[in-house]
């Protein structure tokens, strides 16, 4: 059965986040299972510089609405990767936006996309599944509606983080070739505005989400930001699939950017990464106190708000604490400010830095993800194989992979709370230090914690499952 990914960003092309991860990685898992999956990724500027092998595979022009786009699509033989070329649009800096904020033309770079994504697909006629993600691709399937009402080609979408739709003025629509037919409640409308993603959930034969909770919780006011409503209309197509992570990429025994390699069986060795990390980073911090870390992008969903609350209280507590993310300006600057004011136990990195994002999970004890909602969160998993133990809010994918450690049962890979607030983050980090000081009951939360198995292997499986139901239907 052959796939094909159409999708904004992919490891390791191009990643700004968890969905460049799952979009690297699941067609890879996929392919070992069998099938025959493609990835269609725009030619941004990063790819261009990496001065991949690409092969010419057509040249065209695109109309949307009143305009002509020329474009040129690459292949990447070895991978199966495709690129589609437009330097007007994606010889940029970086995928989406500037510092400034989002790109003002994305609603025609990314409809641009989709639509030459699948006019590509649906010329090459072998393909049985496109799979389509966030509001980027969601033209897709609407596309296919329109231009393409009679074709085999089933749609999946997968809903990475609902909290990003594609919402611009209805002006748009006749630039996006879409007629005012579409316009409507049951259609792109939304609150007199197009929504994108409303739209690839309505035209696509299947919705997915990355975690059974969040499949759930988006169907609610509190989380499906204002697309609850649809979502439960659509249920019986909507399915939660919980995302994995490539454990041969992610693993501590192999781990290329980490010094000094670990496991299960030689745990000990981990804490000389913190020494290691410590000196990289030009800090003398205490190594035998424990250290906790936040790999992530620096924007309210992810509980930045109440960290930066709660911080002059988990500074009270015995630790030290390193954070690597970039976001929201007013987040980097107030956590540039703090790192000032507690010099001597607290570090902000503020880039981007894969490399670094390995030495950080390997060298801390505690990995913090305090988020106000999370669709699945690769963070985590990521902290579990590397035996540094997740503080999570309990939300989303975070509820489906940490179970809060039970001292009575003995039982449990992390610490969890509910509430979303400051008070309760701070008393999550105390009984993390409370649990460090205590070596059996640390280790085996580090050890239960490297026991699970959130690799592709399963999650693959339920892909597999769901592509084969709909090929058939
Ligand atoms: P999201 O997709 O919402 O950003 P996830 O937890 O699903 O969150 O995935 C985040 C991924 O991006 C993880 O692999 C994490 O390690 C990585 N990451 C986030 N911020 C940075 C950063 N500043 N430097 C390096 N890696 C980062």
């Amino acid at each position: 059965m052959k796939i094909a990914f159409v999708v904004s960003e992919a490891v390791p092309y191009i990643k700004t986040g968890g969905l460049g991860d799952v979009a690297g990685t699941l067609p890879i898992y996929l392919n070992r299972l069998g099938f025959n999956t493609i990835l269609v990724l725009p030619l941004y500027k990063k790819i261009k510089d990496k001065n991949l092998e690409l092969e010419l595979v057509e040249r065209g022009n695109l109309k949307l609405g009143e305009r002509t786009f020329p474009f040129s699509i690459y292949r990447n033989r070895e991978a199966q990767v495709y690129f589609i070329e437009n330097d007007e649009f994606f010889l940029r800096d970086s995928p989406y936006n500037t510092k400034e904020g989002d790109y003002p033309d994305n609603y025609i770079r990314f409809a641009f996309f989709s639509k030459a994504s699948l006019d590509f697909i649906v010329k090459r006629g072998d393909t049985d599944i496109i799979h389509v993600h966030d509001w980027q691709t969601a033209l897709l399937p609407v596309y296919k509606r329109l231009f393409y009402p009679d074709i085999k080609e089933k749609v999946v979408l997968t809903i990475h983080n609902i909290g990003y739709q594609g919402i611009f003025s209805k002006d748009v629509l006749k630039e996006i070739s879409l007629p005012p037919s579409l316009f409507t409640i049951d259609g792109l409308e939304f609150y007199g505005n197009v929504n994108y993603l409303k739209g690839g959930i309505l035209f696509s034969d299947c919705v997915t989400t990355v975690s059974p909770s969040y499949a759930k919780e988006i169907q609610t006011k509190e989380y499906g930001f204002g697309l609850e409503g649809v979502l439960r209309k659509i249920r019986n197509k909507l399915y939660g699939i919980l995302n994995g992570i490539d454990y041969s990429y992610w693993n501590p025994e192999t781990d290329k950017f980490i010094k000094v390699n670990y496991g299960k069986e030689n745990l000990h060795k981990k804490s000389e990464n913190k020494l290691l990390l410590f000196k990289e980073l030009n800090i003398n911090f205490d190594p035998s106190l424990p250290l906790f870390s936040i790999i992530s992008r620096l924007v309210p969903q992810k509980g930045i708000d109440i960290l930066i609350e709660g911080f002059d209280d988990i500074m009270k507590l015995p630790l030290n604490f390193v954070l690597l993310g970039t976001g929201d300006r007013e987040f980097e600057e107030k956590l540039m400010s703090l790192g000032e004011k507690y010099r001597n136990k607290f570090i902000p990195l503020i880039k981007f830095d894969e490399s670094l994002a390995h030495r950080i999970y390997a060298a801390s004890d505690f990995f913090l993800m305090p988020s106000k909602f999370e669709p699945c969160g690769l963070g985590q998993m990521i902290a579990l194989r590397y035996g540094t133990v997740p503080v999570v809010r309990r939300t989303g994918g975070l509820k489906d992979t940490i179970q809060n450690y039970h001292e009575k049962t003995k039982c449990g890979n992390g610490i969890s709370f509910d509430e979303y607030d400051s008070f309760e983050l701070v008393r999550s980090v105390e009984r993390g230090v409370k649990i460090f000081k205590d070596r059996d009951v640390y280790e085996r939360i580090q050890k239960i914690g490297m026991s699970c198995d959130y690799s592709w292997d399963s999650s693959a499986k339920e892909y597999l499952n769901l592509y084969r139901r709909l090929k058939e239907e």
